[in-house]
């Protein structure tokens, strides 16, 4: 059995016994990995706040070699993912939970989806912007992770032949060939949408640039467009629907307090 210093995100934590919890974190290091706090429901436990889902921590965990659960000895916290004044924020926060076990598999470290779901967990802590950030924020962050694990969507070109795409009123966008399709590659395939000029311009400029999600208005049209695109297309890319996509069109415009 080896100890193993990591930092982690807490994606998942699930009641085991009256005291202890199984929580699934993704850590830089080892991935993902799931491992029984014992006494995490103590009121004065060792891992305190720590294990507060979507905090970062910094864990020692006893690596176990068979089926059997890694047990975690140690979290420190490091950040603590606090609620703002909007609700869509929190909401996004667990989405990306959803997202990042959803997309990896247990012991495969992927340091750069790790960075980038750090950074958006900072971002969307303690949140008090406006509706629309936070809107065009998971759509740039859900193109970001489908790049680092491969399944980027073509926008700029055919997925099969590579001519360029121009912006007409309607683009075909495929699922099972990963993106938009010329017309003449259009025919015969299967899983195809229709995306309108609009949804198609905003989903290159959150590609192309890390900050467009700061400035891009996206109407309500064109972002409800477009969280059917991205929802069915990671659908395709995991083999399942997410459940807390369908959160992220509630209209939740109104602020908390
Ligand atoms: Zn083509």
């Amino acid at each position: 059995m080896a100890a193993e210093n990591a930092t982690a995100i807490v994606i998942r934590a699930v009641p085991f016994s009256e005291t202890s919890s199984v929580v699934t974190l993704f850590t830089r290091e080892c991935g993902k990995l799931r491992a029984l706090a014992k006494g995490a429901w103590r009121p004065k436990s060792a891992f305190d706040a720590a294990l507060d889902l979507l905090s970062t921590c910094q864990v020692l965990v006893f690596r176990k070699h068979s089926d059997s659960l890694d047990v975690l000895a140690e979290a420190r916290l490091e950040n603590r993912f606090r609620m703002g004044t909007s609700l869509a924020a929190f909401h996004a926060g667990m989405y990306v939970a959803e997202l990042l076990d959803a997309l990896t598999a247990d012991g495969d470290p992927q340091p750069e989806l790790f960075d980038a779901a750090q950074k958006i967990l900072l971002e969307l802590s303690c949140f008090c912007g406006p509706l629309e950030q936070v809107r065009a924020r998971i759509i740039s962050f859900e193109l970001e992770v489908l790049r680092i694990v491969g399944h980027s969507p073509t926008l700029l070109r055919c997925a099969e032949c590579q001519t360029r795409i121009e912006l007409t009123p309607r683009t075909a966008f495929a699922m099972l060939d990963g993106g938009t399709l010329c017309p003449k590659c259009r025919r015969g395939k299967r899983s195809v949408v229709s995306v309108s000029a609009d949804a198609l311009a905003s989903l290159r400029v959150l590609a192309h640039s890390a900050t467009a999600w700061q400035t891009i208005v996206l109407g309500d049209s064109v972002f409800t467009e477009l969280r059917a695109i991205m929802s069915t297309y990671l659908a395709y890319v995991v083999g399942r629907r997410l459940k807390l996509a369908a959160l992220l069109l509630s209209p939740s415009r109104g602020a908390v307090h």
